[in-house]
């Protein structure tokens, strides 16, 4: 069984006095959502926060990115082991912001996610089409070009162990439409088939992009949607804690 994970992306939102009542909201609400894995990554500067209010909950945290270097003279870089020191478990990675707005490459994506895995962080690797390349009908091969950057490594298999793929279709993220089961469903099962081998079917899969309350429970029914990667509703704790919730539906599926 792949177990149901939700992860919260706080996005550079949130202060010190926000971080503590959101983590706590969460930690109240915690039988809701018992057997489903749970984590937040919050901007940075808040991880001491996040770790302090999550401590001892069994809840994980981690960050929005990782430097590719493993220490160095990279002003403003955060590195995957200072992570750790706040006992980071996750990290996300190629983050369709950070793509666009910053230039994360297919190539860097690849070497922030082994720095990750170096330090014992486990990455989530987003990918996904923006609205023109779906409307090209080229999204399995964007989804096969961002994936085939990590699967031609020679240390491929080796990568895939310890890794959660977001499926997040750009034209979905923070703009209130969501893909439909169907659609999700069709790129997640794409994406198992083309990592194949052993690693596919132990490998979860989120999907991302405007999942709220209503519509999780079905995007979390679909056979190869194993949780979400949750941007605007994370920031409230009703909400995440319902999308949460929701997610337990998928206990006992295989
Ligand atoms: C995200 O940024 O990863 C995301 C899925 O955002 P939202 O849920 O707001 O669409």
């Amino acid at each position: 069984m792949r177990t149901p994970l939700v992860v919260g992306n706080w996005k550079m939102h949130g202060t010190c006095a926000m971080a503590r009542e959101l983590c706590a909201g969460i930690v109240a609400e915690q039988p809701r959502f018992d057997g489903v894995e749970v984590g937040v990554c919050p901007p940075y500067v808040l991880l001491p926060v996040v770790a302090d209010a999550l401590r001892d909950s069994g809840l994980r945290w981690g960050a929005q990115d990782v430097s590719e270097h493993a220490s160095g003279a990279y002003t403003g870089e955060v590195s995957a082991t200072m992570l750790t020191e706040f006992g980071a478990t996750l990290v996300i990675i190629g983050h369709s912001e950070r793509r666009a707005l910053f230039g994360d490459s297919d190539e860097l994506t690849v070497q922030k996610l082994r720095q990750a895995q170096a330090s014992g962080l486990t990455p989530i690797l987003c990918v996904g089409e923006t609205l023109a390349e779906r409307q090209a009908g080229t999204t399995e091969q964007v989804i096969a070009r961002q994936l085939d950057a990590l699967l031609s490594q020679p240390d491929a298999a080796k990568l895939l162990e310890k890794l959660v793929i977001a499926y997040e279709p750009v034209w979905a993220i923070g703009t209130g439409e969501t893909a439909t089961p169907d659609q999700a469903q069709a790129v997640h099962a794409f994406i198992r088939a083309r990592i194949g081998g052993v690693s596919a079917g132990a490998l979860r899969i989120l999907y991302g992009g405007s999942v709220k309350p209503g519509n999780a429970a079905e995007l979390f029914a679909m056979a190869d949607i194993d949780g979400g990667l949750i941007g605007g509703a994370a920031l409230k704790s009703e909400d995440f804690v319902a999308i949460c919730a929701a997610a337990r539906g998928r206990l006992g599926a295989a």
